[in-house]
């Protein structure tokens, strides 16, 4: 059954698709209350970050001579991937931190899993350790942001997510006490459906038949049940149109949540013509205001990571919308 806030899910989803696409120059008529002076600065130069993960193995064969490549693309910070007990990758934190100085790139965000996907009060203090271990790790490299990018597995029912809230403001205040920032990663499985006492996700609301009550996206039951002081959301906005969600939706109706995005596409962005970033990026200035962000690009055919993650460079660099 289609009803209104389908509808409306369904309509902002092919505006965010590019069904819509055009000059977004009515995004700001549309928030009312949201001033032309929550946009950047027009003339600075652009602050564009990359989630190191997208180079893959090719950065780690030659780092210092990577990260000066990256630099010379034009990107300006970092988002870690590949932390491994005091090391990234392969190379101590310091010794990785001490590489990116001398690139001239700073690092401000990491990507970091817990050892555990089921979370239950059996294994809580372990993950807390864990936590504790790693929010140190990267205050000592000057790291703002530690985020879970990985989904616990722990999210079958509506009970099992409020559980998941718990374990995040956890984290988050673990990370706070650091002087970190605790934030969670969406991919697409976040935006399926559970009910309570469920045994599993559904990715739409009529699995569930028509009789079924309290259903809730996990994502949303993730944002209510943690504390906006501790937890922030980091919205991958490919992940979500790929989750059949709306990211433009979901900045407008949680712009004091989402504070950091992942600029994403199937590939090179603005190759598959499947996501709108003008509108994103419109929206995340106006509705979030302040955001950081990462690009990220996942496997590429056809050239090197180093190739890809140069043409997502220039991309942005070129974009008009990009402040
Ligand atoms: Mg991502």
């Amino acid at each position: 059954m289609t009803n209104r806030r389908n509808f409306l899910r369904n309509a902002s989803l092919l505006a965010a698709g590019g069904i819509f696409a055009g000059k977004s120059s009515s995004v700001s008529a549309a928030m009312p209350g949201m001033s032309q002076s929550a946009a950047p600065t027009c003339g600075a130069p652009k602050v564009i970050g990359l989630q190191i993960y997208s180079l893959g193995r090719e950065l780690h064969q030659d780092v210092p001579g990577g990260l000066k490549k990256i630099k010379a693309m034009g990107y300006t910070t970092l988002e870690l991937a590949g932390y491994n007990d005091g090391k990234i990758g392969a190379t101590p934190m310091a010794e990785f931190k001490k590489m990116c100085d001398d690139a001239g790139l700073l690092i401000t965000s990491t990507h970091v899993n817990p050892p555990e996907r089921e979370y239950s009060s059996k294994n809580k203090g372990k993950i807390m350790d864990f936590w504790k271990k790693a929010a140190d790790d990267h205050a000592q490299i000057g790291v703002k942001y530690l985020i879970q990018p990985g989904q616990p597995a722990s999210t079958r029912s509506t009970q099992e997510v409020e559980y998941v809230g718990e374990i995040f403001n956890g984290a988050g205040e673990i990370a706070k006490a650091a002087g970190l920032q605790f934030g969670y990663h969406n991919h697409a499985g976040e935006f399926a459906w559970v009910q309570p006492g469920g045994k599993e996700a559904k990715p739409n609301s009529r699995s569930f038949g028509k009789d079924a009550k309290g259903l809730e996206v996990i994502y949303d039951g993730m944002l209510k049940h943690t504390d906006p002081s501790l937890v922030f959301f980091e919205l991958d906005v490919y992940w979500a149109v790929m989750g059949q969600a709306d990211p433009v939706e979901y900045m407008r109706k949680y712009n004091d949540r989402i504070r950091v995005l992942h600029i994403k596409d199937r590939a090179v962005l603005g190759q598959s013509g499947m996501m709108n970033f003008e509108m994103i990026f419109n929206t995340a200035y106006y509705a979030i205001g302040k955001f950081d962000y990462f690009v990220e690009l996942e496997g590429v055919r056809n050239m090197t990571q180093f190739e890809g993650v140069k043409g997502c460079a220039e991309y942005l660099m070129k974009a008009p919308f990009v402040k």
